[in-house]
């Protein structure tokens, strides 16, 4: 396979090429989210990073099983191991069975997904439907001598672990100063170290979502979960583990943990992350009551926003910023995001009404190569999406500058850029033209705008000046932007 990606291993530190481990094939395996509220940016930005790398892998031919998992028993509301579990939390506040909270969530967490054109994984298993495979893993892990049960309840022995693995080698965590400054107990008099985690709790009385185990009636500790799924639909190595940052610690870590105890040696080959989402420069909370979410971006329905946001924008912004860096969201941004989207939809549509010429100087062959080379390379680099933006601008720029009449494109590499957009904007970044795809006579309307505006050129030759001012001032009545140009003429309809 003819690629050179490059991939930044958080494990390692550094930048690796990619290598599949069975080419063709490649493991991907993503943390999903935990299904007890409304799909939030924090959602958006991990499973659009890692769609990403999904489509640009296929694109090279791999054959990518991706893994996203559904997290709906033992996530804990302090993400440690104690508080009551986020779904069945949820579930009391109002008065529903726990699986008919994930199932709500979870319709709308698709619902988002598939309006941000995110594709969905191969296999999206859920942590409820793999008990015995957790139970199977805590056995595993008992009989390696690393982890100890205690009152119904089995915790990992991070200590001893360390003594033969490394406990932090992910984060960069030094166990010797957890273990130091967190030997306080206090409501977890169960555990042997503060930083040992659950693999097994056992469940209290009032407890809904519980298990029989041979240690009690439970439930997996959260990090479980991934372990044992990733094991279960990847094998024992894979390739590519993904997730925010936010997850480094302590799940992903915990995540290694289980796996080298279990088996000897680590199951990942690339762990990547992207980085957290920002509102207006501050980190999202609900208590500072900057929590929007996807569905009140999309409808313009949260007091901070100033306007509707379509979920292109959102996902074009993301695209901006590299995955490894912080985005922060603000109208303001936001409003320079959606202009720049609607001049590539433009400059994209521009391109079939061009006037080409046999031969186009400065922008020839060579540019054109250089154009493409350009974006394979930026994506090569780590994904790296805002630089590729930036080839698809500056093509823009051309292709304007040569319906204007200001340059010369010959139709060969017309054809080239057409291209171009189709694989790294459409194909690759995932966008499509919302107004076109969601209006399936779109072409049809569009022809017929057309014939419309074809006729009030007619009209002005014949100097029937009353039929094409007529036919201008009712097209820009219903929100249409009419331009005449040195061959003829340019609409859109503004949103
Ligand atoms: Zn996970």
């Amino acid at each position: 396979m003819e690629h050179q990606l490059s991939v930044y291993n958080t494990l390692t530190r550094k930048k690796e090429v990619f290598e599949p481990l069975h080419s063709p094939h490649v493991g991907l395996y993503v943390c999903g989210p935990t299904v007890y509220g409304d799909p939030h940016l924090g959602h958006a930005r991990p499973a659009i990073t890692f769609d990403i790398l999904f489509r640009y892998l296929t694109h090279w031919g791999y054959k990518v099983r991706y893994v996203r998992n559904i997290t709906d028993v033992g996530h804990l509301v302090n993400d440690a191991d104690a508080g009551e579990d986020k779904i069945a939390r949820k579930a009391r506040l109002e008065n529903l069975e726990p699986m008919e909270v994930v199932q709500y969530y979870l319709n709308r967490y698709h619902k988002a997904m598939d309006a941000l054109n995110v594709l969905p994984p191969s296999i999206e298993p859920h942590a409820s439907g793999h008990i015995i495979e957790q139970i199977q893993l805590v056995k595993e892990i008992l009989n390696q001598g690393y982890a100890y049960e205690s009152e119904g309840s089995v915790y990992f022995d991070v200590e001893k672990y360390n003594q033969q693995y490394n406990y932090g080698v992910l984060s960069g965590r030094n166990v010797e100063d957890m273990l130091n400054t967190t030997r306080e107990l206090e409501g977890q008099e169960e555990k042997r170290n503060s930083v040992d985690f659950a693999l097994w709790k056992k469940a209290s009385p009032e407890h809904i979502m519980r298990w029989p185990s041979p240690w009690s009636d439970g439930f997996p500790g959260w990090h479980l979960e991934c372990t044992a799924m990733s094991r279960k639909y990847l094998g024992e190595q894979f390739d590519i583990h993904g997730g925010g940052m936010d997850l480094i610690f302590p799940h992903h870590e915990c995540e290694i943990a289980q796996s080298a105890a279990s088996t000897g040696h680590e199951a990942v080959r690339y762990w990547m992350h992207n980085n957290m989402v920002t509102v207006n420069g501050q980190k999202m909370g609900k208590s500072l009551g900057n929590f929007i979410n996807l569905e009140e971006f999309f409808k313009g329905s949260h007091p901070l926003l100033t306007q509707a946001y379509a979920p292109m924008t959102i996902r074009f912004f993301i695209l901006q910023a590299h995955y490894r860096s912080t985005v922060d969201f603000s109208n303001e941004a936001l409003q320079a995001s959606e202009k720049g989207l609607d001049r590539l939809l433009e400059a994209y549509k521009n391109i079939g009404r061009l006037t080409t010429t046999e031969e186009g100087e400065p922008y020839n062959d060579a540019w054109v190569e250089k154009l493409e080379k350009d974006c394979i390379e930026a994506m090569n680099d780590d994904l790296n999406t805002p630089i590729v933006i930036s080839h698809l601008f500056e093509a823009a720029r051309v292709i304007n500058a040569a319906l204007a009449g200001n340059t010369a494109l010959s139709k060969a590499n017309a054809d080239r850029i057409k291209a171009l957009f189709d694989l790294f904007l459409f194909n690759l970044l995932g966008i499509k033209d919302e107004q076109k795809d969601g209006n399936a006579s779109y072409e049809s309307f569009s022809k017929a705008v057309d014939m419309l505006l074809q006729i009030r050129m007619q009209a002005k030759q014949n100097k029937d000046w009353a039929t094409s001012d007529n036919i201008r001032n009712e097209l820009t009545a219903l929100g249409f932007e009419i331009k005449d140009t040195k061959d003829g003429f340019e609409w859109k309809l503004n949103r």
